[in-house]
Protein backbone atom coordinates (compact mmCIF):
# COMPACT_ATOMS: atom_id res chain seq x y z
CA UNK A 1 0.00 0.00 0.00
CA UNK A 2 1.49 2.95 -1.47
CA UNK A 3 1.87 5.98 1.76
CA UNK A 4 1.84 9.32 1.42
CA UNK A 5 3.76 11.38 4.00
CA UNK A 6 4.79 15.14 4.25
CA UNK A 7 6.81 17.88 2.35
CA UNK A 8 9.56 19.32 4.44
CA UNK A 9 12.30 21.48 3.84
CA UNK A 10 12.14 20.43 0.03
CA UNK A 11 11.52 16.58 0.65
CA UNK A 12 9.61 13.90 0.99
CA UNK A 13 8.97 12.68 4.64
CA UNK A 14 7.29 10.22 5.77
CA UNK A 15 5.52 10.79 8.76
CA UNK A 16 5.97 9.53 12.56
CA UNK A 17 2.71 9.40 14.19
CA UNK A 18 1.89 6.05 13.02
CA UNK A 19 -2.05 7.88 12.83
CA UNK A 20 -3.05 7.66 8.86
CA UNK A 21 -6.53 7.92 7.12
CA UNK A 22 -7.03 6.30 3.84
CA UNK A 23 -7.04 7.52 0.56
CA UNK A 24 -10.28 6.18 -1.08
CA UNK A 25 -10.39 5.56 -4.90
CA UNK A 26 -13.67 6.66 -5.32
CA UNK A 27 -15.15 4.95 -8.69
CA UNK A 28 -14.14 1.64 -7.02
CA UNK A 29 -14.55 2.06 -2.94
CA UNK A 30 -10.90 0.16 -2.50
CA UNK A 31 -8.08 1.97 -0.60
CA UNK A 32 -5.49 3.05 -3.07
CA UNK A 33 -3.16 4.64 -0.28
CA UNK A 34 -3.09 5.67 3.21
CA UNK A 35 -1.55 9.64 3.95
CA UNK A 36 0.27 10.10 7.20
CA UNK A 37 -1.85 12.30 10.07
CA UNK A 38 1.05 14.67 11.18
CA UNK A 39 1.53 15.17 15.13
CA UNK A 40 1.73 18.09 16.73
CA UNK A 41 5.89 17.75 16.84
CA UNK A 42 6.04 17.47 13.12
CA UNK A 43 3.81 20.61 12.79
CA UNK A 44 5.78 23.04 14.70
CA UNK A 45 9.13 21.56 13.32
CA UNK A 46 7.33 22.26 9.72
CA UNK A 47 6.56 25.74 11.33
CA UNK A 48 10.32 26.55 12.71
CA UNK A 49 12.28 25.76 9.52
CA UNK A 50 9.51 27.47 7.67
CA UNK A 51 9.84 30.63 9.81
CA UNK A 52 13.54 30.38 9.38
CA UNK A 53 13.35 30.05 5.37
CA UNK A 54 10.87 33.16 5.49
CA UNK A 55 13.75 35.30 6.74
CA UNK A 56 15.57 34.80 3.47
CA UNK A 57 12.87 34.64 1.32
CA UNK A 58 11.28 37.87 2.29
CA UNK A 59 14.86 39.36 1.37
CA UNK A 60 14.87 38.37 -1.93
CA UNK A 61 13.47 41.44 -4.00
CA UNK A 62 10.24 40.61 -5.37
CA UNK A 63 10.79 40.36 -8.91
CA UNK A 64 13.25 37.12 -8.05
CA UNK A 65 10.58 36.05 -5.93
CA UNK A 66 7.79 36.70 -9.23
CA UNK A 67 10.34 34.51 -11.61
CA UNK A 68 9.75 31.79 -9.20
CA UNK A 69 6.18 32.09 -10.43
CA UNK A 70 7.20 32.25 -14.07
CA UNK A 71 9.02 28.95 -13.70
CA UNK A 72 6.44 27.42 -11.71
CA UNK A 73 3.48 28.45 -14.26
CA UNK A 74 5.46 27.00 -17.21
CA UNK A 75 5.74 23.97 -14.86
CA UNK A 76 2.45 23.56 -14.10
CA UNK A 77 1.89 23.40 -17.79
CA UNK A 78 4.33 21.04 -18.61
CA UNK A 79 2.76 18.41 -16.21
CA UNK A 80 -0.63 19.56 -17.02
CA UNK A 81 -1.56 15.74 -17.92
CA UNK A 82 -0.34 14.44 -14.92
CA UNK A 83 -1.38 16.78 -12.60
CA UNK A 84 -4.92 16.10 -14.24
CA UNK A 85 -4.66 12.23 -13.89
CA UNK A 86 -3.47 13.40 -10.00
CA UNK A 87 -6.59 15.41 -9.51
CA UNK A 88 -9.09 12.73 -10.95
CA UNK A 89 -7.04 9.77 -9.42
CA UNK A 90 -8.43 10.87 -5.79
CA UNK A 91 -10.84 13.02 -6.64
CA UNK A 92 -12.84 11.12 -9.11
CA UNK A 93 -13.51 14.39 -11.84
CA UNK A 94 -13.41 13.67 -15.26
CA UNK A 95 -10.24 14.67 -16.88
CA UNK A 96 -11.07 17.25 -19.15
CA UNK A 97 -12.76 18.74 -15.69
CA UNK A 98 -9.64 17.93 -13.80
CA UNK A 99 -7.85 19.99 -16.35
CA UNK A 100 -9.75 23.12 -15.86
CA UNK A 101 -9.26 22.05 -11.90
CA UNK A 102 -5.25 22.70 -12.97
CA UNK A 103 -6.25 25.69 -14.99
CA UNK A 104 -8.22 28.00 -12.96
CA UNK A 105 -5.36 27.77 -9.91
CA UNK A 106 -2.82 28.15 -12.63
CA UNK A 107 -4.87 31.33 -14.02
CA UNK A 108 -3.93 32.81 -10.25
CA UNK A 109 -0.29 31.87 -10.46
CA UNK A 110 -0.11 33.91 -13.58
CA UNK A 111 -1.37 36.85 -11.74
CA UNK A 112 1.23 36.12 -9.21
CA UNK A 113 4.11 37.14 -11.99
CA UNK A 114 3.48 40.47 -11.91
CA UNK A 115 3.21 40.66 -7.99
CA UNK A 116 5.39 43.52 -8.16
CA UNK A 117 3.26 45.84 -9.34
CA UNK A 118 0.66 44.36 -6.42
CA UNK A 119 2.95 45.05 -3.59
CA UNK A 120 4.28 48.53 -4.27
CA UNK A 121 3.26 50.81 -1.25
CA UNK A 122 2.16 54.62 -1.29
CA UNK A 123 4.24 57.79 -0.80
CA UNK A 124 3.43 61.09 -0.29
CA UNK A 125 6.07 63.93 -0.40
CA UNK A 126 5.97 67.12 1.31
CA UNK A 127 3.38 66.13 3.52
CA UNK A 128 4.67 69.07 5.51
CA UNK A 129 7.68 71.12 6.20
CA UNK A 130 10.91 68.52 5.29
CA UNK A 131 8.36 65.78 5.86
CA UNK A 132 7.73 62.55 3.40
CA UNK A 133 5.34 59.65 4.21
CA UNK A 134 5.49 55.98 2.34
CA UNK A 135 3.39 52.94 3.47
CA UNK A 136 4.94 49.77 2.95
CA UNK A 137 3.38 46.29 2.42
CA UNK A 138 5.41 43.55 3.92
CA UNK A 139 4.69 39.70 4.21
CA UNK A 140 2.97 38.64 7.70
CA UNK A 141 5.32 35.95 8.17
CA UNK A 142 4.67 31.96 8.22
CA UNK A 143 1.25 31.69 6.88
CA UNK A 144 -1.17 28.44 7.09
CA UNK A 145 -3.34 27.35 4.32
CA UNK A 146 -6.17 24.57 4.70
CA UNK A 147 -7.98 23.21 1.89
CA UNK A 148 -11.41 21.11 0.93
CA UNK A 149 -10.84 17.93 -1.07
CA UNK A 150 -12.74 19.16 -4.30
CA UNK A 151 -10.40 21.04 -5.85
CA UNK A 152 -7.40 19.18 -5.28
CA UNK A 153 -5.12 21.65 -7.73
CA UNK A 154 -6.78 25.10 -7.72
CA UNK A 155 -7.65 26.04 -4.43
CA UNK A 156 -3.98 24.81 -2.99
CA UNK A 157 -2.72 27.15 -5.97
CA UNK A 158 -5.10 30.14 -4.62
CA UNK A 159 -3.51 29.68 -1.25
CA UNK A 160 0.35 29.27 -2.55
CA UNK A 161 0.84 31.86 -4.99
CA UNK A 162 -0.28 35.05 -3.46
CA UNK A 163 1.44 33.78 0.14
CA UNK A 164 4.33 32.98 -1.14
CA UNK A 165 4.78 35.77 -4.09
CA UNK A 166 4.30 38.21 -1.24
CA UNK A 167 7.12 37.27 0.42
CA UNK A 168 5.34 34.43 3.14
CA UNK A 169 6.46 31.07 4.22
CA UNK A 170 3.73 28.65 4.00
CA UNK A 171 2.47 25.70 5.89
CA UNK A 172 -0.16 23.87 3.83
CA UNK A 173 -2.67 21.25 5.47
CA UNK A 174 -4.59 19.89 2.40
CA UNK A 175 -7.63 17.39 2.44
CA UNK A 176 -6.66 14.22 4.06
CA UNK A 177 -8.53 13.10 1.13
CA UNK A 178 -6.75 14.12 -1.53
CA UNK A 179 -3.32 14.59 -0.30
CA UNK A 180 -1.35 13.79 -3.71
CA UNK A 181 -1.26 16.89 -5.81
CA UNK A 182 -0.23 19.17 -3.49
CA UNK A 183 2.73 17.02 -2.77
CA UNK A 184 3.49 17.32 -6.73
CA UNK A 185 2.77 21.17 -6.58
CA UNK A 186 5.53 21.40 -4.15
CA UNK A 187 7.95 19.41 -6.26
CA UNK A 188 7.18 21.27 -9.28
CA UNK A 189 7.73 24.96 -7.04
CA UNK A 190 10.97 23.53 -5.81
CA UNK A 191 12.09 23.14 -9.13
CA UNK A 192 11.25 26.40 -10.29
CA UNK A 193 13.58 27.64 -7.72
CA UNK A 194 11.80 28.00 -3.85
CA UNK A 195 14.05 28.14 -1.68
CA UNK A 196 13.69 24.50 0.63
CA UNK A 197 11.23 25.49 3.46
CA UNK A 198 9.74 28.52 2.18
CA UNK A 199 6.30 25.94 1.47
CA UNK A 200 6.00 23.17 4.09
CA UNK A 201 3.03 20.44 2.82
CA UNK A 202 1.68 19.15 6.44
CA UNK A 203 -1.05 16.67 6.00
CA UNK A 204 -3.25 15.56 8.92
CA UNK A 205 -6.66 16.51 10.09
CA UNK A 206 -8.10 18.45 13.19
CA UNK A 207 -5.10 17.60 15.34
CA UNK A 208 -2.65 19.66 12.80
CA UNK A 209 -5.74 22.07 12.12
CA UNK A 210 -5.74 22.85 15.70
CA UNK A 211 -2.44 22.71 16.07
CA UNK A 212 -1.78 25.64 13.08
CA UNK A 213 -4.76 27.80 14.96
CA UNK A 214 -2.65 28.11 17.95
CA UNK A 215 1.23 28.00 17.04
CA UNK A 216 2.22 31.42 18.11
CA UNK A 217 4.51 31.96 14.82
CA UNK A 218 1.51 31.96 12.43
CA UNK A 219 0.50 34.94 11.58
CA UNK A 220 -2.38 34.17 9.23
CA UNK A 221 -4.82 31.65 7.90
CA UNK A 222 -6.34 31.44 4.82
CA UNK A 223 -9.30 28.28 4.74
CA UNK A 224 -11.63 27.15 2.24
CA UNK A 225 -14.10 24.10 3.44
CA UNK A 226 -17.75 23.83 4.80
CA UNK A 227 -19.24 26.67 6.84
CA UNK A 228 -19.43 25.32 10.45
CA UNK A 229 -15.72 24.06 9.88
CA UNK A 230 -15.25 27.71 8.42
CA UNK A 231 -16.72 29.64 11.39
CA UNK A 232 -14.92 27.32 13.92
CA UNK A 233 -11.35 27.87 12.34
CA UNK A 234 -12.35 31.60 11.97
CA UNK A 235 -13.36 32.46 15.76
CA UNK A 236 -10.45 30.46 16.78
CA UNK A 237 -7.49 31.47 14.85
CA UNK A 238 -8.80 35.01 14.99
CA UNK A 239 -8.92 34.63 18.95
CA UNK A 240 -5.49 33.62 19.19
CA UNK A 241 -4.76 37.27 16.90
CA UNK A 242 -4.74 35.60 13.55
CA UNK A 243 -5.62 37.13 10.55
CA UNK A 244 -8.23 35.13 8.98
CA UNK A 245 -10.34 34.52 5.97
CA UNK A 246 -12.33 31.44 6.13
CA UNK A 247 -14.46 30.40 2.79
CA UNK A 248 -17.54 28.09 3.28
CA UNK A 249 -20.13 26.52 2.06
CA UNK A 250 -22.95 27.61 -0.71
CA UNK A 251 -26.32 27.00 -1.94
CA UNK A 252 -26.41 28.82 -5.31
CA UNK A 253 -29.48 29.89 -6.85
CA UNK A 254 -30.45 30.69 -10.79
CA UNK A 255 -33.12 33.08 -11.59
CA UNK A 256 -34.84 32.20 -14.83
CA UNK A 257 -36.78 34.98 -16.03
CA UNK A 258 -39.80 34.41 -18.76
CA UNK A 259 -38.02 36.58 -20.82
CA UNK A 260 -34.94 34.40 -20.67
CA UNK A 261 -33.44 31.78 -23.83
CA UNK A 262 -34.64 28.63 -22.02
CA UNK A 263 -32.61 26.13 -24.03
CA UNK A 264 -29.95 27.74 -23.00
CA UNK A 265 -30.97 28.40 -19.98
CA UNK A 266 -31.15 24.92 -19.70
CA UNK A 267 -27.77 24.45 -21.07
CA UNK A 268 -26.46 26.10 -18.57
CA UNK A 269 -28.20 24.63 -15.24
CA UNK A 270 -27.08 20.97 -16.26
CA UNK A 271 -22.94 22.21 -16.64
CA UNK A 272 -23.56 23.91 -13.45
CA UNK A 273 -25.63 21.38 -11.66
CA UNK A 274 -24.30 18.22 -12.61
CA UNK A 275 -20.74 18.80 -13.49
CA UNK A 276 -18.03 17.43 -11.30
CA UNK A 277 -21.02 15.73 -9.33
CA UNK A 278 -22.19 18.75 -7.78
CA UNK A 279 -19.19 19.15 -5.84
CA UNK A 280 -18.33 22.44 -6.28
CA UNK A 281 -19.02 25.84 -4.09
CA UNK A 282 -20.08 27.40 -7.09
CA UNK A 283 -22.51 24.84 -8.07
CA UNK A 284 -26.06 26.09 -9.06
CA UNK A 285 -28.12 23.59 -6.64
CA UNK A 286 -31.70 25.33 -7.02
CA UNK A 287 -33.51 26.84 -9.99
CA UNK A 288 -36.05 29.56 -9.68
CA UNK A 289 -37.78 29.61 -12.48
CA UNK A 290 -40.37 33.05 -12.36
CA UNK A 291 -44.02 31.98 -13.19
CA UNK A 292 -45.62 28.32 -14.04
CA UNK A 293 -45.23 28.71 -17.50
CA UNK A 294 -41.37 29.25 -17.37
CA UNK A 295 -41.53 26.60 -14.58
CA UNK A 296 -43.28 23.95 -16.82
CA UNK A 297 -41.22 25.03 -20.28
CA UNK A 298 -37.27 24.52 -18.16
CA UNK A 299 -38.62 21.03 -16.84
CA UNK A 300 -39.32 20.07 -19.97
CA UNK A 301 -35.93 20.78 -21.26
CA UNK A 302 -33.82 19.29 -18.29
CA UNK A 303 -35.45 16.45 -18.43
CA UNK A 304 -33.94 15.05 -21.99
CA UNK A 305 -30.74 16.34 -20.69
CA UNK A 306 -30.08 15.60 -17.39
CA UNK A 307 -31.46 11.90 -18.51
CA UNK A 308 -28.49 12.07 -21.45
CA UNK A 309 -25.43 12.51 -18.49
CA UNK A 310 -23.31 9.94 -18.34
CA UNK A 311 -22.29 8.66 -15.19
CA UNK A 312 -18.98 6.76 -14.69
CA UNK A 313 -15.08 6.84 -13.71
CA UNK A 314 -12.64 9.25 -15.41
CA UNK A 315 -10.48 6.37 -16.91
CA UNK A 316 -13.58 5.33 -19.05
CA UNK A 317 -12.82 8.49 -21.59
CA UNK A 318 -13.99 11.81 -22.06
CA UNK A 319 -17.41 11.63 -22.92
CA UNK A 320 -18.03 10.79 -19.54
CA UNK A 321 -20.27 14.17 -17.46
CA UNK A 322 -19.67 13.23 -14.12
CA UNK A 323 -17.61 11.13 -12.10
CA UNK A 324 -18.42 9.70 -8.39
CA UNK A 325 -18.88 11.19 -5.31
CA UNK A 326 -16.30 11.65 -2.67
CA UNK A 327 -16.48 9.16 -0.30
CA UNK A 328 -19.41 6.57 0.74
CA UNK A 329 -20.15 8.67 3.79
CA UNK A 330 -21.26 11.23 1.42
CA UNK A 331 -23.33 9.09 -1.21
CA UNK A 332 -25.27 8.13 1.98
CA UNK A 333 -26.17 11.79 2.73
CA UNK A 334 -27.39 12.59 -0.23
CA UNK A 335 -29.00 9.56 -0.82
CA UNK A 336 -30.77 10.65 2.69
CA UNK A 337 -31.55 13.57 1.69
CA UNK A 338 -32.87 12.62 -1.72
CA UNK A 339 -35.30 10.82 0.13
CA UNK A 340 -36.38 13.46 2.73
CA UNK A 341 -37.33 15.55 -0.63
CA UNK A 342 -39.43 12.56 -1.38
CA UNK A 343 -41.19 12.26 2.09
CA UNK A 344 -41.26 15.89 2.53
CA UNK A 345 -43.60 16.12 -0.76
CA UNK A 346 -40.99 17.65 -2.91
CA UNK A 347 -41.85 15.91 -6.69
CA UNK A 348 -38.65 13.82 -7.82
CA UNK A 349 -38.97 14.24 -11.23
CA UNK A 350 -35.31 12.52 -12.26
CA UNK A 351 -34.52 9.69 -9.74
CA UNK A 352 -30.35 8.88 -9.56
CA UNK A 353 -30.84 6.91 -6.39
CA UNK A 354 -30.73 3.59 -8.46
CA UNK A 355 -27.76 4.35 -10.38
CA UNK A 356 -25.08 1.60 -11.19
CA UNK A 357 -22.41 0.64 -12.80
CA UNK A 358 -21.36 -2.68 -14.17
CA UNK A 359 -17.77 -3.62 -12.94
CA UNK A 360 -17.80 -0.37 -10.52
CA UNK A 361 -20.55 -1.79 -7.61
CA UNK A 362 -18.57 -0.35 -4.75
CA UNK A 363 -17.87 3.01 -6.14
CA UNK A 364 -19.20 6.37 -4.99
CA UNK A 365 -21.52 6.48 -7.74
CA UNK A 366 -25.34 8.44 -7.48
CA UNK A 367 -27.28 9.54 -10.88
CA UNK A 368 -28.57 12.94 -11.41
CA UNK A 369 -31.49 14.14 -9.59
CA UNK A 370 -33.72 16.91 -10.51
CA UNK A 371 -36.57 17.99 -8.03
CA UNK A 372 -39.49 20.27 -8.94
CA UNK A 373 -42.11 21.98 -6.35
CA UNK A 374 -39.38 22.47 -3.66
CA UNK A 375 -40.21 24.59 -1.17
CA UNK A 376 -37.88 26.54 1.73
CA UNK A 377 -38.81 24.17 5.14
CA UNK A 378 -37.51 21.16 2.98
CA UNK A 379 -34.20 19.66 4.07
CA UNK A 380 -33.04 19.75 0.29
CA UNK A 381 -33.38 23.08 -0.31
CA UNK A 382 -31.88 24.06 3.63
CA UNK A 383 -28.93 21.72 3.54
CA UNK A 384 -25.77 22.29 0.79
CA UNK A 385 -26.27 18.49 -0.77
CA UNK A 386 -22.86 18.61 -2.18
CA UNK A 387 -23.72 16.14 -4.97
CA UNK A 388 -26.00 15.73 -8.25
CA UNK A 389 -29.14 17.02 -7.20
CA UNK A 390 -30.84 20.05 -8.58
CA UNK A 391 -33.78 21.29 -7.01
CA UNK A 392 -36.89 23.66 -8.63
CA UNK A 393 -38.06 26.36 -6.50
CA UNK A 394 -41.27 27.65 -8.69
CA UNK A 395 -41.61 31.70 -8.01
CA UNK A 396 -44.44 33.99 -8.86
CA UNK A 397 -42.59 37.12 -9.39
CA UNK A 398 -39.06 38.40 -9.69
CA UNK A 399 -39.27 40.07 -6.71
CA UNK A 400 -40.38 36.57 -5.00
CA UNK A 401 -37.20 35.17 -6.53
CA UNK A 402 -35.14 37.80 -5.48
CA UNK A 403 -36.38 37.10 -1.80
CA UNK A 404 -35.84 33.98 -1.98
CA UNK A 405 -31.94 34.51 -3.38
CA UNK A 406 -31.69 37.24 -0.38
CA UNK A 407 -33.72 34.99 2.45
CA UNK A 408 -31.00 32.37 1.81
CA UNK A 409 -28.32 31.83 4.61
CA UNK A 410 -25.68 31.55 2.05
CA UNK A 411 -24.54 33.88 -0.59
CA UNK A 412 -21.17 32.30 -2.51
CA UNK A 413 -22.95 33.00 -5.99
CA UNK A 414 -25.91 33.40 -7.55
CA UNK A 415 -27.11 34.03 -11.27
CA UNK A 416 -30.40 35.41 -13.38
CA UNK A 417 -30.99 34.37 -16.90
CA UNK A 418 -32.76 37.34 -18.58
CA UNK A 419 -33.09 39.08 -21.44
CA UNK A 420 -34.06 42.28 -19.73
CA UNK A 421 -31.14 44.35 -19.08
CA UNK A 422 -32.90 46.48 -16.79
CA UNK A 423 -33.65 43.67 -14.58
CA UNK A 424 -30.14 42.03 -15.37
CA UNK A 425 -29.38 45.33 -13.76
CA UNK A 426 -31.19 45.33 -10.97
CA UNK A 427 -30.93 41.95 -9.81
CA UNK A 428 -26.88 42.50 -9.28
CA UNK A 429 -27.23 45.69 -7.47
CA UNK A 430 -28.97 44.40 -5.39
CA UNK A 431 -28.61 41.17 -4.30
CA UNK A 432 -27.09 40.15 -0.98
CA UNK A 433 -24.65 37.66 -2.98
CA UNK A 434 -20.70 37.98 -3.57
CA UNK A 435 -20.20 36.94 -6.76
CA UNK A 436 -23.25 37.23 -9.77
CA UNK A 437 -23.25 36.17 -13.36
CA UNK A 438 -25.96 37.47 -15.68
CA UNK A 439 -26.67 34.74 -18.30
CA UNK A 440 -23.22 33.07 -16.87
CA UNK A 441 -24.48 30.15 -14.38
CA UNK A 442 -20.94 29.38 -12.68
CA UNK A 443 -19.20 33.25 -12.09
CA UNK A 444 -16.08 32.67 -10.71
CA UNK A 445 -14.10 35.76 -11.23
CA UNK A 446 -10.97 35.67 -13.44
CA UNK A 447 -7.69 35.58 -11.31
CA UNK A 448 -7.28 39.61 -11.99
CA UNK A 449 -10.61 39.98 -9.75
CA UNK A 450 -11.05 38.23 -6.08
CA UNK A 451 -13.15 35.62 -5.27
CA UNK A 452 -15.28 35.54 -2.47
CA UNK A 453 -18.62 35.07 -0.79
CA UNK A 454 -21.51 36.98 1.48
CA UNK A 455 -23.04 36.05 4.39
CA UNK A 456 -22.57 32.63 6.20
CA UNK A 457 -20.36 31.33 2.93
CA UNK A 458 -17.37 33.76 4.65
CA UNK A 459 -15.86 34.95 7.94
CA UNK A 460 -13.25 36.92 7.87
CA UNK A 461 -11.98 40.31 5.57
CA UNK A 462 -11.01 40.40 2.04
CA UNK A 463 -11.25 37.95 -0.51
CA UNK A 464 -9.28 35.09 -2.34
CA UNK A 465 -6.80 35.72 -4.76
CA UNK A 466 -6.51 38.74 -7.15
CA UNK A 467 -5.81 42.48 -5.49
CA UNK A 468 -7.54 41.74 -2.36
CA UNK A 469 -5.33 38.29 -1.71
CA UNK A 470 -2.19 40.74 -1.74
CA UNK A 471 -4.10 43.14 0.86
CA UNK A 472 -4.43 39.87 2.63
CA UNK A 473 -1.06 38.18 2.60
CA UNK A 474 0.98 41.96 3.89
CA UNK A 475 0.29 44.17 6.76
CA UNK A 476 1.07 47.76 6.12
CA UNK A 477 4.08 49.94 7.55
CA UNK A 478 3.45 53.58 7.43
CA UNK A 479 6.56 56.06 7.73
CA UNK A 480 6.98 59.07 8.81
CA UNK A 481 10.25 60.96 7.65
CA UNK A 482 11.65 64.36 8.50
CA UNK A 483 14.75 65.86 7.21
CA UNK A 484 15.81 69.26 8.92
CA UNK A 485 17.22 71.48 6.17
CA UNK A 486 15.98 74.84 6.05
CA UNK A 487 13.44 74.25 9.37
CA UNK A 488 13.72 76.35 12.60
CA UNK A 489 11.48 75.19 14.73
CA UNK A 490 12.16 74.15 18.20
CA UNK A 491 10.57 71.67 19.89
CA UNK A 492 6.88 71.69 20.49
CA UNK A 493 4.36 69.49 23.16
CA UNK A 494 1.00 69.79 20.83
CA UNK A 495 -0.03 67.24 18.93
CA UNK A 496 -0.96 69.16 15.75
CA UNK A 497 -0.91 69.21 12.01
CA UNK A 498 2.29 68.83 10.02
CA UNK A 499 2.14 72.42 7.97
P1 LIG B 1 -14.36 20.29 5.18
O1 LIG B 1 -14.81 21.49 5.92
O2 LIG B 1 -14.81 18.95 5.65
O3 LIG B 1 -12.75 20.20 5.17
C1 LIG B 1 -11.95 21.29 4.78
C2 LIG B 1 -10.61 21.22 5.52
O4 LIG B 1 -10.86 21.33 6.93
C3 LIG B 1 -9.85 19.92 5.30
O5 LIG B 1 -8.48 20.22 5.13
C4 LIG B 1 -10.11 19.15 6.57
O6 LIG B 1 -9.04 18.29 6.92
C5 LIG B 1 -10.30 20.21 7.62
N1 LIG B 1 -11.25 19.82 8.69
C6 LIG B 1 -12.36 19.04 8.54
N2 LIG B 1 -12.99 18.91 9.73
C7 LIG B 1 -12.29 19.62 10.63
C8 LIG B 1 -12.45 19.89 12.04
N3 LIG B 1 -13.48 19.39 12.72
N4 LIG B 1 -11.56 20.67 12.64
C9 LIG B 1 -10.52 21.20 11.95
N5 LIG B 1 -10.31 20.97 10.62
C10 LIG B 1 -11.18 20.21 9.97
O7 LIG B 1 -14.74 20.51 3.64
P2 LIG B 1 -14.64 19.49 2.44
O8 LIG B 1 -15.70 18.44 2.58
O9 LIG B 1 -13.24 19.05 2.24
O10 LIG B 1 -15.02 20.46 1.22
C11 LIG B 1 -16.32 20.72 0.79
C12 LIG B 1 -16.85 22.02 1.35
O11 LIG B 1 -15.99 23.09 0.99
C13 LIG B 1 -18.22 22.40 0.80
O12 LIG B 1 -19.01 22.91 1.84
C14 LIG B 1 -17.91 23.48 -0.22
O13 LIG B 1 -18.98 24.36 -0.49
C15 LIG B 1 -16.78 24.17 0.44
N6 LIG B 1 -15.98 24.93 -0.51
C16 LIG B 1 -16.03 26.30 -0.42
C17 LIG B 1 -15.31 27.07 -1.32
C18 LIG B 1 -15.33 28.57 -1.23
O14 LIG B 1 -14.42 29.21 -1.77
N7 LIG B 1 -16.32 29.17 -0.58
C19 LIG B 1 -14.53 26.45 -2.31
C20 LIG B 1 -14.50 25.05 -2.35
C21 LIG B 1 -15.22 24.31 -1.43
Amino acid sequence: MQEIGHWINGKRVAGTSGRFADVMNPATGEVQARVALATLGELDHAIQEAAKAQVGWQATNPQRRARVMMAFGALINQNMDKLAEMVAREHGKTIPDAKGDVQRGLEVIEVCMGAPAMLKGEMMDSAGPGIDLYAMRQPLGVVAGITPFNFPAMIPLWKIGPAISSGNAMILKPSERVPSTSLFLAELLQQAGLPDGVLQVVNGDKTVVDGILDHPVIQGVGFVGSTPIAQYIYGRAASNGKRAQCFGGAKNHMIIMPDADLDKAADALVGAGYGAAGERCMAISVAVPVGEKTADALIERLVPRIEKLKVGPYTAGNDIDFGPVITQASKDRILGLINSGVEQGAKLVVDGRGFKLQGYENGFFVGPSLFDNVTPDMEIYKQEIFGPVLSTVRAKSYDDALKLVMDNEYGNGTAIFTADGDTARDFASRVNVGMVGINFPIPVPLSYFSFGGWKRSAFGDLNQYGPDAFRFYTKTKTVTARWFSGIKEGASLNFKALD
